[in-house]
């Protein structure tokens, strides 16, 4: 059974350009830098994950990058940690020289998202119009100038977007970015601030939407997608890796909203057993737990294909699987 990793999360939230439909913080969108006390909270939390001798820390937001002095920060806090990510939504790599800045300010991983081949289906999802253009940018000032920084890309299976994902996934190989991950939201109940219905697309169309990709270009991890959702011949005729090991999230025990945090996380992360899992070899061995639970009540009439013990002994590097919370 895969390990679980620790590392550091650390949080930058100078607002964001973007408007992502899944993403809560868009409600504090005109933000436009961290505020002093924010700053004073993001050197307490590094100082947190540099004093209890961490060496892996992730950067998260919304759009770290966006922070005024993040090329400064960067550059006192990487020769702390032997692994610095960054996910960010990318619009600031657009710009050549502050690309060429991030490349060398000691990072070693950037986390891209991108969720269509067009203008219009990528902006109706992160509902900005301008953000294809810049992301697309970002990519070719790396391709351009990049030598030291990996550079990971991901995507999302939305209400918005699933028609577009084969496309998306060939238009991302010609741009010798190949997607590496895709993924499906996260639901969890008390977010009251978004409606779920409105960009969560069932598993009938996630299905639809990943076996209409390319097979030559199907390696990619499904994270948080159950494998479940396709029988073992679909799967077979593609290169799909199934994942879903959730890495430990730890904030600094400096920052106060470490604890709604964990709450939020388990309570998304809470499975629950379909009446399919009793006859899937996952589930007896207890290597997963069921299906999500926003995912679960969205697809109650779905008809799930057990994973067979003889499947899973023949391709165990392709579920990566543990399991959380069962319900
Ligand atoms: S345990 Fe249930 S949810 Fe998990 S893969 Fe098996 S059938 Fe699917």
């Amino acid at each position: 059974m895969a390990q679980v990793e620790k590392f550091g999360s650390i949080l930058v939230d100078p607002g964001c350009s973007n408007n992502c439909v899944f993403c809560k913080i868009k409600a504090y969108n005109d933000k436009k830098d961290l505020t002093r006390k924010e700053e004073k909270q993001l050197y307490l939390d590094t100082k947190y994950f540099i004093k209890n001798k961490y060496t892996k820390v992730d950067i998260s937001g919304s759009e770290p990058l966006k922070y005024s002095k993040i090329i400064p920060y960067l550059r006192w806090m990487t020769p702390y940690f032997n692994r610095v990510t960054i996910l960010d939504p990318g619009n600031r790599l657009a710009d050549e020289e502050f690309c060429k800045k991030v490349i060398n300010s000691g990072i070693s991983t950037l986390v891209l998202p991108i969720y269509g081949d067009n203008p219009e289906t990528h902006g109706k999802c992160v509902d900005n119009p301008k953000a294809f253009k810049k992301i697309t940018a970002g990519f070719r000032n790396l391709k351009k100038n990049n030598k030291k920084v990996g550079v990971e890309t991901t995507s999302m299976i939305l209400k918005q977007n699933h028609k577009n994902i084969p496309k998306l996934v060939s238009f991302m190989q010609k741009m010798k970015f190949p997607l590496q991950k895709i993924t499906i939201p996260h639901c969890h109940n008390d977010n009251k601030a978004l409606n779920y219905d409105e960009f969560v697309a069932n598993f009938e169309n996630v299905k639809k939407a990943l076996l209409s990709i390319k097979p030559e270009y199907s390696n990619i991890e499904l994270d948080h997608i159950p494998p479940c959702i396709f029988s073992e011949n679909e799967i077979k005729k593609t290169s799909f890796r199934f994942f879903n090991v959730y890495y430990t999230y730890n904030l600094s025990e400096e920052n106060e909203q470490n604890e709604v945090v964990k709450e939020i996380v388990s309570d998304y992360r809470r499975q629950y057993k379909t009446k399919y899992c009793k006859d899937c070899y996952l589930f007896k061995k207890g290597i997963c737990g069921g299906i999500y639970k926003g995912h679960y009540e969205r697809n109650l009439e779905y008809e799930y294909h057990p994973i067979s013990k003889s499947f899973y002994l023949e391709n165990p590097e392709r579920i990566i699987y543990r399991k959380v919370n069962p319900k």
